[in-house]
């Protein structure tokens, strides 16, 4: 659709016109100043557009049509495990049992909830070798303060007062910003020539005035690491924690697990590992697990289970108390618990697929862009747009951005940092051999592009309604207000 025939809503606004008919209420009017204190009245009325319900719902639908989705095409966003997410999963969240529960109703009206999340914990410790759950963090990075939360309260309990939190220098973001925001000092340490922790370092830097170590394991450039039960040993032998950030869960399920790893505990990313759709700013969850020894300092409530019914138990006196409302996003996990019903006793085959998938684009990549870590992946991989960088005058985003005009989404770009020009690419497990390989000749065409017609890609997208569009100041310098019926020099 052209671009006038999709004007703003503020555009198709017209005085008094509305979307709904509302009959009169059958009870007297009464003057909002009479309950609401009148300094809080506003005195214009509110700058909205004014538009029929079939304008409304076109505007809506329109706009859903211009996102890109996993449910519209490949989305091979390293880290993130962009997995198709089944549409089961969404009726068993719908149910009305479940959607409609109040939070606040007692637990004797809850037995079905409290159920799912008592059974929910019982297959991720099961899968993760871990004791205890909780459901509240609302993804990944609240887990990671939530489980930092609980470290610095395990230390405190044995009169402790330690300091310092370490994270490699390919971790995400993510780890450092939580470490500091629960008051510890970050220590980086590098990665070797192979991408692993850099254990000779690490031995260096632990020592008793370390809380933890945050690792990710495969690591950010798809690498297992291959020396885990030492640097378990290294940490634990200061009397030091190991966390996982698992964020890549979707490489060992069935295969490995982290408690049988050496790592005390750890947050999922549900809404990467399990399914259900994210990327959209949509809600996620990152329940966090724990071995025994941080199960008292857990957030309450704890759902319990006594005979055949189940209760939620804030008599936890070591507790770290809440760190959100109820019991997290539990719509995600009510899909996050469908998905394990379903697929529980194939886990194994979902990663082994994932990793496979991995392996086999990498396989058809490699020959066309410099590989830093060239060893078998697990369920992604990072390579690099040096080459096409040097050689062409090519950045990485550029060879991201002309991907949009083959119909995909990107991959993960800059990221990890340790690699220059990073591109990052997780297939996952529910893709085909066709769309891998028509993702890889994409990939390859552009890559031949970079030095055949190398301004054609320093000037992508080219299809797409928008083109480049200024990201930083529109994070930094938010404009969202209408100010007329002009449009943006940079869309098209
Ligand atoms: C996605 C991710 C996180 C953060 O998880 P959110 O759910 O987005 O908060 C942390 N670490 C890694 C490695 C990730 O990929």
């Amino acid at each position: 659709m052209t671009q006038d025939a999709f004007p703003l809503i503020f555009e198709l606004t017209r005085p008094g016109r509305v979307a709904v008919a509302v009959p009169e209420a059958g009870v007297p009017d009464v003057p909002l100043e009479q309950i609401v204190d009148p300094s809080l009245l506003r005195h214009d009325p509110a700058d909205l557009p004014e538009v029929s319900e079939p304008d409304l719902v076109r505007h809506y639908t329109r706009l859903s049509q211009r996102n890109y989705a996993v449910d519209v095409g490949f989305y091979p966003l390293g880290s993130c495990t962009m997995k198709y997410n089944p549409k089961v999963n969404e009726d068993a969240a719908r149910l009305p049992g479940f959607a409609r529960l109040h939070p606040n109703v007692p637990d004797g009206l809850a037995q079905g909830a409290l159920q799912v999340l008592w059974e929910l914990e019982q297959m991720l410790c099961e899968i993760s070798g871990m004791d205890r759950v909780t459901f509240q963090p609302a993804a990944g990075a609240h887990g990671e303060l939530t489980a930092l939360m609980m470290i610095r309260a395990y230390h405190e309990d044995r009169g402790e007062r330690r300091t310092r939190v370490i994270v490699p220098d390919s971790a995400h973001g993510t780890n450092p910003a939580s470490a500091a925001m629960c008051g510890y000092t970050v220590v980086t340490v590098p990665s070797d020539r192979r991408g692993n922790i850099d254990v000779d370092a690490l031995r260096q830097v632990t020592d008793p005035s370390v809380a933890a170590l945050m690792l990710t394991n495969p690591n950010t450039l798809g690498l297992f690491e291959e020396r885990i039960v030492e640097v378990a040993e290294i940490v634990h032998g200061c009397g030091a924690l190991l966390y996982l950030d698992g964020a890549n869960f979707n490489a060992m399920l069935g295969v490995t697990r982290p408690g049988d790893q050496g790592f005390d505990v750890m947050h999922m990313n549900v809404h990467k590992t399990f399914s259900t759709p994210h990327g959209g700013g949509g809600p996620g969850a990152g329940p966090v697990a724990v071995k025994a020894l941080l199960a008292p300092y857990l957030p309450v409530p704890t759902v319990e289970r006594e005979g055949d019914r189940f209760r939620l138990d804030y008599a936890r006196p070591k507790s770290i108390g809440r760190v959100r409302a109820f019991h997290g996003n539990f719509g995600v996990l009510v899909r996050a618990y469908a998905y394990l019903r379903a697929y529980g006793p194939l886990l194994r085959q979902v990663s082994e697929a994932a990793v496979i998938n991995a392996n086999y684009l990498l396989s058809r990549l490699r020959a066309h862009f410099d590989v830093p870590y060239d060893r078998p992946c697990m369920h992604e991989f990072v390579l690099s747009g040096r080459r096409q960088k040097v050689q062409h005058g090519v950045r990485t985003l550029d060879i991201a951005k002309r991907l949009l005009d083959y119909g995909y989404h990107a991959p993960t770009i800059y990221f990890p940092l340790i690699v220059d020009e990073a591109i990052m690419i997780e297939p996952t497990e529910t893709e085909s051999r066709q769309t891998l390989d028509a993702f890889a000749d994409a990939l390859i065409r552009v890559a031949e592009e970079c030095a055949r017609d190398p301004d054609t890609v320093r000037t992508a997208p080219h299809r797409t309604v928008v083109a480049r569009l200024d990201e930083v100041a529109a994070a930094r310098q938010p404009n969202l207000r209408w100010r007329g019926p002009v449009r943006a020099a940079s869309t098209r």
